[in-house]
Order: C-alpha cells, then sequence, then structure tokens
C-alpha cells in the first residue's frame, strides 16, 4: 500500500462464537500491531457477543462491528435486529451487502441500499460489500456488476468517514481461492475510476477499498502490498487472534 489513507483490517465471525471466543479478542489487544500502530481494526461478532465483545477490547484501538442490520428502524420484525439496537450493544459500524446475504437472504442493491440509509442515519459506519460471482466472472461481467452494485447501494453522502467498501470476489469467499494480485489492483483502480465518474473525485481517492476472500497470513503480504488495496475483510482468519494479527501485521 502506497497511499496516505490508513489501513483497515475487519474480522467478520460470520455465524460463529460463543462467550469463549472472547478470550480470542483479549488476546488481539494485548498485540502489539494493535496497541502500536495506526490502523483501523474491527471485529464483527455475532450480534449476541456485541456486548461482551465490546467490554473485552475497552481501552484499546479495536472496534466493534455488526455483520447486518434491518432496514427499518423499528417495529414487527420477528427476529430481526435494528441499527439502534447494534449501537446500543457497542457497535460502531456494520458490514451490509456481503454476498451471504445477498445469496442466502435475497438481498438485493435496493434492500441493501435502504440498509445503508437507516446505518448512516443512526450513526453507524458501513463495510459496503460488492463482488461478482464465478458465472459473472467466467461471462467477463465483473466491473459491470460491481459498478451496478456501487450505484445501486452507495448512498449520495458517501464519504471517507462513513463508509469503507471491500471488494469481495464471491468465488473467493471461504474457498481458499484468491484472486491475482495483479486482478485485485486492476478491480480496485477501476473501482475508484468509477467513483470519480459518478461521485467526485475525493471520494475516489479518500475512500477506503479493502480486499476479501480468503486472506490469510500466507498470502496477505503481496495483497496488502497493493497500491489501491487499504486493507482487507477477513473471514475465517479471524477467528484465531494469532492470524488476524499475522495479516495485521503484514502491512
Ligand atoms: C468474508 O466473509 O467476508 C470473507 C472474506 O471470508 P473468508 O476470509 O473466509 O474468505
Amino acid at each position: 500500500m502506497t497511499n496516505t489513507r490508513k489501513p483497515f483490517f475487519a474480522g467478520n465471525w460470520k455465524m460463529n462464537g460463543t462467550k469463549n471466543s472472547i478470550t480470542e479478542l483479549k488476546k488481539l489487544k494485548e498485540s502489539e500491531v494493535v496497541l502500536g500502530k495506526d490502523y483501523d481494526v474491527i471485529v464483527c461478532p455475532p450480534s449476541t457477543l456485541l456486548s461482551d465483545a465490546k467490554k473485552a477490547v475497552e481501552n484499546s484501538k479495536i472496534v466493534i462491528g455488526a455483520q447486518d442490520c434491518h432496514f427499518e428502524k423499528e417495529g414487527a420484525f420477528t427476529g430481526e435486529i435494528s441499527a439502534e439496537m447494534l449501537l446500543d450493544s457497542g457497535a460502531e459500524i456494520v458490514i451490509l451487502g456481503h454476498s451471504e446475504r445477498r445469496s442466502y437472504a435475497n438481498e438485493s442493491n435496493e434492500t441493501i441500499r435502504k440498509k445503508v440509509d437507516t446505518a448512516i442515519m443512526s450513526g453507524l459506519k458501513v463495510i459496503l460489500c460488492i463482488g461478482e460471482t464465478e458465472t459473472e466472472r467466467n461471462q467477463q461481467l465483473t466491473q459491470s456488476v460491481i459498478n451496478k452494485q456501487i450505484l445501486g447501494c452507495m448512498p449520495s453522502n458517501a464519504s471517507y468517514s462513513n463508509i469503507v467498501l471491500a471488494y469481495e470476489p464471491v468465488w473467493a469467499i471461504g474457498t481458499g481461492r484468491t484472486a491475482l494480485p495483479k486482478e485485485i489492483e486492476k478491480i480496485h483502480f477501476n473501482i475508484r475510476k468509477f467513483l470519480k465518474e459518478e461521485f467526485n473525485e475525493k471520494l475516489s481517492q479518500e475512500i477506503r477499498i479493502v480486499y476479501g476472500g480468503s486472506v490469510k497470513p500466507i498470502n496477505a503480504i503481496e495483497i496488502l502490498e497493493l497500491q489501491n488495496v487499504d486493507g482487507a475483510l477477513v473471514g475465517g482468519a479471524s477467528l484465531k487472534a494469532e492470524d488476524f494479527n499475522d495479516i495485521i501485521k503484514s502491512l
């Protein structure tokens, strides 16, 4: 990474973790990387652990995030969680548009946009996920799918301080496969170009664009050194403090 944007690392625990897992957060808190350098480090445990997680990271730079929220502020939506509830439980940021939610919960760009608006209006920051499926990639639709997701999901008031974009090729999530560094750089570069055309130059230069998709300690260096990659969204490898820490340390 050869730019001035503040590095951003987020761990997505997905549907993993019980109270015992808080020990991993404590280990992360004790690590030199978190205490010593100026990175944004976020951990997104399941909602059931938000309050405990928040307590565990007190007096550290680690920020607690959530994995989804509803687009309505409140009401008769059994099983759902609102942005305000997340804030109340200690989350400061929320992942929206993750490909698993796009596929398992059939979330459209339109739904995601509504969630983004509600989250930002409520005071949460957003990690907005975009990325193509393997079929779309094979049909050379990567850039057009991503552009459509950006146009569909990004609010007009998007800024450095309320959104981080996560480019996550769907075929690379949880599969052990990663896009080639050359491909990643090209896509991140094109995302900035598109943001300049559709939004403005300031946003295109300032916004953090992180890569996600099977980032591990073993492949982190070659991804994080890319000019237009500002950090990583890490799934599986964020469950162990040591692995997540090793990824952050690769920068
Ligand atoms: C993710 O869930 O956003 C992700 C990138 O997962 P993994 O690192 O396990 O591929």
